[in-house]
């Protein structure tokens, strides 16, 4: 029997043991905050950014929301990250992706305060990460690593394959595997758009995280039986309804399904899991900043 893992639930299992954390940081006075930045009108972003918020108001952590002309200088954006890295409110700052061509990503990155880097990609936190001292860990892959521990699917001696390398999923996550701690001790190969035979590659794994955001990459014919098989992709492709798109995973969940011993669903899996771990990671933050003890889930 395949099991379907629930992001949801087990994303609302971790939100609720949150909600103590942020009842621990009240009773010392303190109320986490989490500054949403965003400089676009791709509305797709403007959707991740709302849904940041709203689940930040649900369980008491401030929501700050400022937009930034698409247009304008990128100097606008670097002043405001200057502003949200001096607020003594601001616990963690994040800036959606992508930025305007004219605005130097790296430098966003850069220029935010590490210990307020909630989305774990300046720099010092990737090292850090690396090095197996992470602090805050980038919130999809500290998800699908949250999913694995909550299903009781350990990863120490197995083969996984990530597909994908992007700074955001797929590079952090082969690092969280690798690193020798519990979710990781993973033996891990990273799969991009210059691996030859794919398949190959994921027919040999026990874990295939597949994050290429090519809709239905991975099908039932390139896994193993029993196989833990994780989705993160999110693609949009035109359908028949009302909205004249739908939304699928980088697997074709149907056939995979047929093999897998265990398979996230798209919408439904990883999704719900990356905003509980940037809650997570703005509710560490503020503990950090403020020196107070939580027992974080
Ligand atoms: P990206 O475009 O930055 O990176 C994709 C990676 O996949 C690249 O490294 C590329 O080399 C690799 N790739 C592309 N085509 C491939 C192929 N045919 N075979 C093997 N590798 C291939 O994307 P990303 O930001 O890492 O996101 C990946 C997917 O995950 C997207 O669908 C995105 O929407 C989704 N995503 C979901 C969440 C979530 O919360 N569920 C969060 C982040 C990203």
């Amino acid at each position: 029997m395949t099991e379907i893992i629930d992001g949801n639930e087990v994303g609302d299992a971790i939100r609720s043991e949150l909600d103590g954390c942020v009842d621990t940081l009240a009773d010392a006075g303190v109320r986490p905050g989490l500054a949403t930045v965003l400089m676009t009108t791709d509305g797709a972003s403007e959707t991740y950014v709302s849904m940041k918020q709203k689940a930040c108001d649900e369980i008491g952590i401030e929501g700050i929301h400022e937009e930034i002309d698409p247009d304008a200088p990128a100097e606008r954006l670097f002043d405001k990250i200057d502003e949200l890295n001096e607020d003594p409110d601001v616990h963690g700052i994040l800036v959606q992706m992508p930025v305007p061509d004219h605005v130097d990503k790296w430098t966003v990155l850069n220029r935010i305060d590490p210990i307020k880097d909630v989305d774990g990609f300046h720099p010092q936190n990737v090292g850090s990460l690396v090095a197996g001292h992470a602090r805050y860990k980038p919130c999809t892959p500290h998800g699908v690593q949250k999913l694995l521990e909550y299903e009781g699917i350990d990863t120490e001696g197995k083969d996984a394959v990530v597909v994908g390398r992007s700074d955001i999923v797929g590079k952090p996550m082969a690092n969280l595997l690798i690193q020798k701690a519990p979710g990781g001790n993973a033996t891990t190969t990273i799969c991009h758009s210059r691996t030859d035979d794919l398949g190959e590659k994921t027919r040999q794994a026990d874990l295939v995280i597949a994050a290429a955001g090519y809709p239905e990459l991975v099908d039932g014919s390139m896994i193993s039986e029993g196989t833990v098989v994780i989705d993160v992709g999110v693609n949009r492709v035109e359908a028949d309804n009302e909205k004249g798109y739908e939304l699928v995973g980088d697997v074709e969940f149907e056939s995979a399904k047929e093999k897998a011993g265990h398979i996230t669903p798209v919408p439904g899996g990883v999704g719900p899991m990356t905003i509980t771990m940037l809650l997570y990671n703005t509710v560490k933050a503020a503990s950090l900043q403020e020196d107070v003890d939580v027992e974080l889930p």
